[in-house]
């Protein structure tokens, strides 16, 4: 068997894109009538969006990515031995994502994204007592019916014990009773701000088989931290936002393609055919700052790009390098910005000898791996057990995420918990190859303590416009907080003032 790992920055990047040469690079306003273009910083979703959306809008814009390839965190890769497009680590989306899936719908991906009908979730543990050491479990609620259906839906899972269920639901009920927290940025006005995800559950009467079983898969996708760190008001919006409106929203769906023709190449091609430029491969070393107002950008290889506005869309360790400290008199007002921080996401992809197949996702149970993924099973039904008939040779993943989890771990230690996992969890599969590969800042400012410290899309800098699922959008840092994160700093872009 072989095993291989890449750490960020290690891995080959998507070469399926050209890395087309935007004519005019240094001249960038020359097709919109000398007019200079918004400059947009990072091509991940929330710079993708931003740009996308100024396009749209008949603005010039100009996407720079340091990367040769799009995606941002969310990016996939050539992996040169399956000859396969592998993610960087497999991604789940809500239903209840309405900016992602509008963003998706304007460049053509809606189709490779399928939700169930509702929250269908398929949960695998090792059991001693079960046929075969596994056991595998299915909460699936209607799409319809109301309360009593839910309700219902939870008497038949056989998970958690009876009274564990009937808390869960009575838990759920005072979440969306309480509502999500009143202002955008959580932690500033709210009743509970500043409550952990373990406090919010203490409050609610929510016990440890609750928390197993309902609370943690769901907050740790969320949040991707332990429950005494995260950030209760966070979970309570996404919660919210997702059942609030009934059972539907709370759905998920995996695309049916690795991420980057999923939909950051598709995102480049909408951008382009808006009229707007992109270059990859090209590294902003500085956003030059004069008199309180942009100037424009500086690229590594020393070239200079005018621009009154910028959406700088990169985390917060990129952003403060990219920002002239002499620019603000040694008084920089993002230096509360080093106390976000950021957790760790760890992929191990398993080639097993035969094919496994089963739902494209499955939540573990009293493990330190929480997801198995069936990569590219994303498009069909999650109760489909032939999906993974659908490529024989796709490999299976598991994915585990958090500041103290196996994610932090060293290689070494991920690469075995994996191999051993696989011999509990898949014990009728012999394993042919790993690869494990780890994100160390796979999500940022999620904890409790850090939401005071998000920023909003303005700055007090004329013409800098901040974006990122760092930002103070009210939500985790997932897909959908940077992509709203993008509509908003576009938004402030078209603004007179230019942010
Ligand atoms: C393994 C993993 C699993 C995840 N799972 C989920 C999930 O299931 N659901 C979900 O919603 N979210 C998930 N996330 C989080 C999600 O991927 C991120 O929230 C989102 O992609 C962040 O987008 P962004 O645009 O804010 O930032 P980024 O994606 O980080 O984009 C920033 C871009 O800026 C570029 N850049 C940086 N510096 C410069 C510079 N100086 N010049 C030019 N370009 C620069 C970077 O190369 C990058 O492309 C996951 C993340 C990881 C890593």
């Amino acid at each position: 068997m072989e095993s291989l790992s890449f750490e960020r920055g290690e891995a080959p990047r998507s070469s399926s894109l050209p890395d087309r040469k935007v004519s005019g690079i240094l001249n960038p306003g020359s097709s919109h009538g000398g007019e200079a273009p918004v400059i947009v910083i990072g091509a991940g979703f929330a710079g993708a969006s931003a740009a996308l959306t100024l396009a749209d809008a008949g603005r010039p814009v100009l996407l720079l990515e340091a990367a040769k390839a799009p995606g941002g965190r969310a990016r996939s890769f050539p992996d040169p031995r399956s000859g396969r497009e592998l993610d960087w680590g497999p991604h789940l989306f809500m239903k209840a994502n309405p900016a992602l899936r509008e963003f998706l719908g304007r460049i053509g991906a809606s189709a490779s994204l399928r939700f169930e009908p509702s929250l269908d979730l398929t949960y695998r543990l090792a059991d001693g007592a079960a046929r075969g050491g596994v056991r595998n479990e299915r909460l699936s609620f209607p799409a319809r019916g109301g309360a009593p259906a839910s309700l219902l839906a939870l008497l038949r899972w056989r998970g958690p014990r009876l009274a564990a269920r009937l808390s869960i639901a009575r838990g759920l009920r005072r979440v969306l009773k309480e509502g999500p927290p009143a202002v955008e940025s959580p932690a500033a006005e709210s009743k509970n701000a500043g409550e952990t995800v373990e406090q919010m559950l203490d409050r609610l009467g929510q016990g440890a088989s609750e928390r197993e079983w309902f609370w943690e898969p769901f907050s740790g996708a969320v949040l991707n931290m332990p429950a005494g760190e995260g950030s209760g008001e966070l979970l309570r919006r996404v919660m919210c936002e997702a059942f609030g409106p009934g059972l539907a929203g709370a759905s998920l769906g995996a695309p049916a393609e690795a991420l980057g023709p999923f939909w950051a190449d598709r995102a480049l091609d909408a951008i382009r055919r808006a009229g707007g430029e992109v270059k990859m491969a090209a590294p902003v070393r500085r956003i030059r700052i004069e008199g309180g107002a942009v100037r424009g950008v500086t690229l590594s290889g020393g070239e200079s790009i005018e621009a009154s506005v910028v959406i700088a869309a990169v985390p917060p360790p990129a952003l403060l390098r990219l920002l002239p400290a002499e620019a603000f008199g040694g008084k920089s007002p993002w230096r509360d910005l080093g106390r976000l921080r950021s957790a760790s996401i760890a992929t191990a992809y398993l080639w097993l000898d035969h094919p496994c197949p089963g739902p494209a996702y499955e939540a573990l149970v009293a493990e330190r791996w929480e997801w198995l993924f069936r990569p590219g099973a994303g498009g069909l039904k999650a109760g489909d057990l032939r999906t993974g008939e659908k490529e024989p040779d796709a490999p299976v993943a598991f994915l585990c995420g958090g500041a103290d989890s196996l994610a932090s771990a060293p290689r070494s230690e991920i690469e075995s918990a994996a191999r051993e996992a696989a011999g509990r969890l898949l014990p009728d599969f012999g394993l042919r190859r790993v690869l494990v590969v780890r994100e160390r800042a796979a999500t940022w400012a999620n904890g409790a303590g850090e939401q005071a410290h998000r920023t909003a899309a303005e700055t007090p800098v004329d013409g800098l416009i901040l974006a990122g699922d760092w930002t103070a959008t009210g939500l985790p840092a997932t897909c959908e907080g940077a992509v709203r994160s993008g509509f908003r700093a576009a938004e402030a872009a078209q603004d007179p003032k230019g942010g």
